[in-house]
C-alpha cells in the first residue's frame, strides 16, 4: 500500500504527520505523494477537502481518511492519539469503506468557449458581486422558478452540514443519494417569488441554474473561486464518481451532527 499525507499549517498538524510518517515507515508502508492508494488528511475537514481537490482525478484508485487534531470533524474519523491503531488497521486490510456521492458541476458558457467541469465533496455557490442574481432554475430541463437574491447553494449530503447549513438547508444523512438546493437571501415580494425553502433532488435529475447576462458571477467549488465572463449556465447533477474512505470507523452520523452542533453529550 502507498500512503499520502496532507495537513494543514497548525503546528499540531505538523507533530502528528511526523509521527505518522515514522510509524508508517517502522510498518514498511511506503510514501508516495504522487500516485498513493491511501490519502491520508491531518487537520480538520477543511484539510480533507484540500486531499480531496489534489487526488480528485485519480478517485477510482485512491481512499481518504481524516485524522482530526482539533474538535470532530464530519470527514475525519480518526483522533491524533489514535495513530498506532490506524497503522494497524492499515496493515489488517480491513474491508471497512464507505463511500459518499459527489456533486458533478458543468459550467457552460456564451459563444464557443468549451464547457468546464468540476466535482464538488461539499457544496458549489454562484453569487453576483454587489448586484441582485437573477437566474432561471430548471429541474430536468423544465423551468421551476425564477430567483432573484444574493445568490444558490448545491450541496451534496456531506457537504449538507457545511455553508448549506449556515443559510438554513436541511442537514441530510449521507446515505442519501442526492443533492439541495438552497437559497441564499431570496427576494420574495409580490412581484419576485420562489418556493423559499430548501429542496432536495434526486440522483436521477439534474439542475440547471440559467444565469442573466453579465460578468460578475463567483461560482465557488468547495474552497474554490472561480471568476469568469460569459457563463451562460451552470449543471449540477449526482456525479459517477465517489469518494471513499478506508478504514471507516462507524458514528451514529446524528450522534456527530450532535456532537457538532449542539453538545458533548
Ligand atoms: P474555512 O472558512 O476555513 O472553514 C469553514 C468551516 O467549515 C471549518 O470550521 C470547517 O471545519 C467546516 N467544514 C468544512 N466542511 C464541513 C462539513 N462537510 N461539515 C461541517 N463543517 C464543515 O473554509 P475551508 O476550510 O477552506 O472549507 C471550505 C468550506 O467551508 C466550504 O466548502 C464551505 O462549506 C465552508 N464554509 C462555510 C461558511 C459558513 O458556514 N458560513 C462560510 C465559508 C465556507 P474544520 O474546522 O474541521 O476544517
Amino acid at each position: 500500500m502507498k500512503v499520502a499525507i496532507v495537513h494543514n499549517h497548525e503546528h499540531k498538524s505538523s507533530e502528528v504527520t511526523r509521527h505518522l510518517l515514522l510509524l508508517l515507515k517502522k510498518n514498511n508502508i511506503e510514501i508516495d505523494d504522487h500516485r498513493p492508494d491511501l490519502v491520508i488528511s491531518v487537520g480538520g475537514d477543511g484539510t480533507l477537502l484540500s486531499a480531496f481537490h489534489r487526488f480528485s482525478h485519480r478517485l477510482d484508485d485512491v481512499s481518504f481518511l481524516g485524522v482530526h487534531t482539533g474538535h470532530l470533524g464530519f470527514y475525519t474519523d480518526w483522533r491524533d492519539y489514535e495513530l498506532e491503531e490506524l497503522v494497524q488497521s492499515l496493515l489488517v486490510h480491513q474491508e471497512k469503506s464507505i463511500s459518499y456521492p459527489l456533486l458533478d458541476v458543468k459550467i457552460s458558457f456564451h459563444g464557443n468557449k468549451p464547457e468546464k467541469h468540476f466535482l464538488a465533496l461539499n457544496e458549489s455557490t454562484i453569487k453576483r458581486a454587489n448586484r441582485t442574481m437573477v437566474a432561471d432554475v430548471l429541474i430536468k430541463d423544465e423551468l421551476f422558478e425564477k430567483f432573484r437574491g444574493d445568490g444558490l447553494s448545491v450541496s451534496t449530503p456531506t457537504g449538507s452540514t457545511a455553508y448549506n447549513k449556515s443559510i438554513g438547508g436541511a442537514v441530510l444523512h449521507p446515505s442519501i443519494n442526492a443533492f439541495q438546493l438552497a437559497e441564499i437571501a431570496s427576494l420574495n415580494n409580490r412581484v419576485f417569488r420562489t418556493l423559499g425553502s430548501p429542496i432536495v433532488i434526486a440522483h436521477t435529475e439534474w439542475l440547471e441554474i440559467k444565469l442573466q447576462e453579465s460578468n460578475d458571477y463567483l461560482i465557488t467549488v468547495d474552497q474554490l473561486d472561480i471568476y469568469q465572463d460569459d457563463i451562460k449556465s451552470i449543471y449540477y447533477r449526482i456525479a459517477d464518481e465517489r469518494i471513499h474512505f478506508a478504514s471507516y470507523r462507524h458514528m451514529h452520523f446524528w450522534h456527530r451532527v450532535k456532537d457538532a452542533f449542539i453538545s458533548e453529550d
